[in-house]
């Protein structure tokens, strides 16, 4: 089963169809990337998918499960975890801080500490430093442990994100733009980050980018948007070399 399917999902905003009838999959342990020029639909599909917006029609099913039109909240509870640029850092915090603190939050919510037999307060304690250190370690930000996070620098900050993303313990994770902003060495290292999340842990994630480096390098598979429609999708090399993609976003290489 797929992690996450998406069946003709459509959403309109008055006379502008911003999503048409789009249907993906994101199986087990993929990153898929979504690209498309600026308007295509991109941040409003992952809206639709998220909770933040609701689709007119169309279903979105997390392993089979229909989460269409919950709330972000819901979602989220779900395993549909959404890293936001910046948002969620808590900036005189230090960096470890920061992370134990998503990670407290998850296993209070009485589901899932149910889930993790979490019995007492020093218990959580325990094991939310664990998660944390060894986050940190995963995603090259030890270094930094006990900074606090207004002192990091962009490229570190972003790194921060994620990890504080991976603290809820996603099933799917959902990165808006990871690459923004990021010279070429730390995107190089944001690439190493993403496959060692893919094949060592193997996480699954949907990213929107518009750095194609990054995009073409990672993802297993990329789905096209324009306006609004999905015109594409495979590997990157056949979607490289498709001539719609090419010409509605890639441009003569
Ligand atoms: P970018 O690459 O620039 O982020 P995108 O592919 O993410 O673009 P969207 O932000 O999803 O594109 O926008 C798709 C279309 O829907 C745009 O024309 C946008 O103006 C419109 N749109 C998005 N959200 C709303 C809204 N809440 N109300 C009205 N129009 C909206």
């Amino acid at each position: 089963m797929a992690m996450l399917e998406i069946d003709g999902v459509s959403k309109r905003y008055g006379g502008l169809q911003a999503v048409k009838d789009v249907t993906l999959r994101v199986g087990k342990g993929e990153i898929v990337s979504l690209i498309g020029p600026n308007g295509a639909g991109k941040t409003t599909l992952f809206n639709l998918i998220t909770g933040f917006a609701r689709p007119d029609s169309g279903r979105v099913r997390l392993e089979g499960e229909d989460v269409t039109g919950l709330s972000p909240e819901a979602v989220a509870r779900h395993g549909m975890v959404r890293s936001f640029q910046i948002t969620n850092v808590f900036a005189n915090m230090p960096v470890i801080e920061n992370l134990r603190l998503a990670s407290y939050l998850r296993m209070r919510s009485p589901l899932l500490s149910d889930v993790f037999g979490l019995r007492s307060a020093r218990d959580r304690a325990a094991r939310t430093m664990k998660e944390a250190n060894g986050i940190l370690d995963l995603v090259g930000l030890a270094r930094f442990r006990d900074t606090p996070a207004k002192r990091l620098a962009y490229g570190q900050l972003r790194l921060l994100e994620i990890a504080i993303a991976l603290c809820v313990r996603p099933r799917l994770l959902l990165l808006d733009e990871p690459a923004a902003g990021l010279n070429s060495r730390e995107g190089e290292k944001l690439t190493e980050l993403l496959r060692r999340l893919r094949d060592g842990r193997g996480l699954t994630v949907l990213l929107v980018e518009h750095d194609m480096d990054l995009v073409m390098s990672v993802s297993d598979r990329v789905v096209v948007l324009n306006f609004g429609e999905k015109i594409a999708e495979g590997t990157p090399a056949e979607v490289k070399e498709n001539p719609q993609v090419i010409e509605a976003y890639l441009g003569t290489p």
